[in-house]
């Protein structure tokens, strides 16, 4: 009667693998597709997915769904108590509905890979066909091997690889077909699936009436969003993305992570769009932003490889066993200052004031406030994880893990233990003229010239004016920190 494509981490209608498949099926049989969307709450809380993320999923498949209504396709939308009621349901429904053919896109953590395990013996036991497609990864996971044919750890040579075998495989970057509309008489046959409510967030992951306004103004939802976003880029940014990237305040960057983990927009889609532009038509060489950009993208389809090989990075356990020892300081009131914004680095502090405003953080400050946590605080890293991603609104395990593990010198590929940022020279050099930091601590606006950097050891005016406006000195001290991570992480490392 219909062929049912089940949307979870891919809300759009181009270039969508399962949906094109989907539908290709669906046209075959002279039948049309349904849509379907089930929201399980407990979901969001066990993933810690923050109130910011939920707020853009539901206004996002509010768009889904009108967009699909225009192709006559209904978007079938409920919200379930407990997690492992999303299979049941979407079995009962599709026997309801008489559908033998089920599609989706694949999502690769434990969890979610046990769901579609479990999704492919429900279906199975009831004559239906459950087929879970590739789509996330530019490349799917378990296509590039090193030569001696094992997953690589180190990005580098990952990439090269990364690289080649989509040089050698172009198909995989190629746009899939787009649904087209479904036959006539669907929409009559299936008008009570048409215009359904999406169901507003559970009061666990409320936003006030400001709060959803200012997210919805910073990050408007829907793919269309996506592409314009995407297309402002490639056309006025990414150019001078590798000489501008690092600075916080150039608004250099594409800022299309939230798509990309929402899936309004498919990494693909990026890669793709990316490559048409540059001159040589390739994804190495050519305009050197391009290159770079590209291969940015690309360190989230390495996160993801590295996820499906290792999975055990998802249970709260560091990349590299060796680090398990680490002694860490458990201060609530260091973690509460970081978070709040009140470590007295202003650096650090107009980040996670930033982050705790918009959703969002600029890459380089996720590095330096990752690094301020693990290492000159020595808190676990893996309660700065969490709290990003409980506040991100593109938070997304694999690329959240990824970069916690690298700043925290624990992960895939990281940077090394001994190397410990220094905030008040990353501060310096990334935002010399404290544009940022002026933007984000307002204490410290009155502040001149260099001294924004760090007010309190520069002396005279500048830590006059921090200290009349509140501004706290520096909970831990660069030098001592340094020497204590050094000694703990070496410690730690050595112990049996
Ligand atoms: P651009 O610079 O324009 O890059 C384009 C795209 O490439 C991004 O949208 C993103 O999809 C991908 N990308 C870029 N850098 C990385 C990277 N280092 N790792 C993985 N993918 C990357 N990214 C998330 O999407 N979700 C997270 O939860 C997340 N947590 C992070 C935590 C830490 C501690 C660190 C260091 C990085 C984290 N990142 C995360 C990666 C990166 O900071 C963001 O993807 C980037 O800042 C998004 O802004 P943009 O879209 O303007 O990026």
């Amino acid at each position: 009667a219909a062929v049912v494509h089940w949307f979870k981490r891919d809300l759009r209608i181009r270039d969508n693998t399962g949906l094109s498949r989907a539908a290709q099926l669906a046209r075959e049989k002279g039948v049309g597709v349904i849509g379907v969307w089930i929201l399980s709450p407990r979901d969001w809380e066990a993933h810690l997915v923050s109130p910011a993320k939920c707020d853009f999923e539901i206004r996002t498949v509010g768009v889904l769904g009108r967009e699909l209504a225009e192709l006559d396709v209904p978007l079938f939308v409920e919200c379930v108590g407990e997690r492992g009621d999303v299979e049941r349901r979407l079995v009962e429904v599709c026997e309801e509905w008489g559908v033998k053919n089920v599609f989706c896109n694949l999502e690769y953590e434990p969890d979610e890979l046990r769901r579609e395990t479990q999704l492919v013996k429900l279906c199975a036991e009831k004559g239906i066909n459950f087929e879970p497609q590739h789509d996330d990864c530019v490349v799917p996971p378990g296509s590039l091997r090193t030569g001696g044919g094992r997953q690589y750890a180190v990005y580098t040579p990952w990439y090269r690889s990364w690289v080649a075998h989509l040089h050698a495989h172009p198909h995989l970057l190629d746009e899939r077909p787009l649904p087209g509309r479904n036959p006539p008489g669907f929409r009559d046959r299936f008008k009570h699936l048409f215009d359904m409510p999406v169901p507003p967030a559970p009061a666990s992951k409320g936003l006030s009436t400001e709060e959803k306004e200012r997210f919805a103004r910073l990050w408007p939802a829907g793919e269309g969003a996506a592409l314009d976003r995407l297309q402002l880029f490639l056309t006025e940014k990414i150019g001078r993305y590798q000489a501008t990237r690092n600075f916080p305040s150039a608004n250099s960057t594409a800022c299309v992570s939230v798509h990309h983990a929402a899936g309004t927009l498919a990494a693909r889609t990026s890669v793709r769009m990316a490559r048409d532009v540059n001159s040589t038509k390739k994804l190495d060489g050519g305009i050197e932003g391009i290159r770079g950009w590209i291969s940015e993208v690309a360190w989230r389809d390495f996160y993801r490889h590295v996820l499906v090989h290792w999975p055990y990075v998802c249970m709260n356990k560091p990349f590299k066993f060796e680090y398990t020892n680490i002694e860490w300081e458990y201060s609530d009131a260091h973690f509460r200052a970081w978070t709040e914004g009140k470590t007295g680095y202003p650096i650090v502090d107009a980040a996670m004031r930033c982050l705790n405003h918009t959703a969002y953080m600029h890459n380089r400050l996720r590095m330096v406030t990752a690094s301020f946590l693990a290492k000159h605080l020595l808190l676990d890293w893996r309660c700065g994880e969490q709290y990003f991603i409980s506040h991100l609104i593109d938070g997304d395990f694999a690329s959240n893990n990824g970069g916690w593990g690298f700043a925290s010198s624990t992960g895939v590929d990281p940077q090394p233990y001994f190397r410990v940022f220094n905030p008040w020279l990353q501060s310096e050099k990334f935002d010399a003229d404290g544009e940022f930091i002026r933007k984000w601590v307002p204490e410290l606006q009155g502040v001149e010239g260099m001294a924004i950097h760090n007010p309190y050891e520069h002396g005279g005016k500048a830590a006059e004016v921090a200290r009349r406006n509140g501004y706290p000195k520096p909970i831990v001290e660069h030098k001592f920190a340094r020497e204590r991570c050094l000694m703990r992480y070496k410690a730690g490392i050595g112990r049996d």
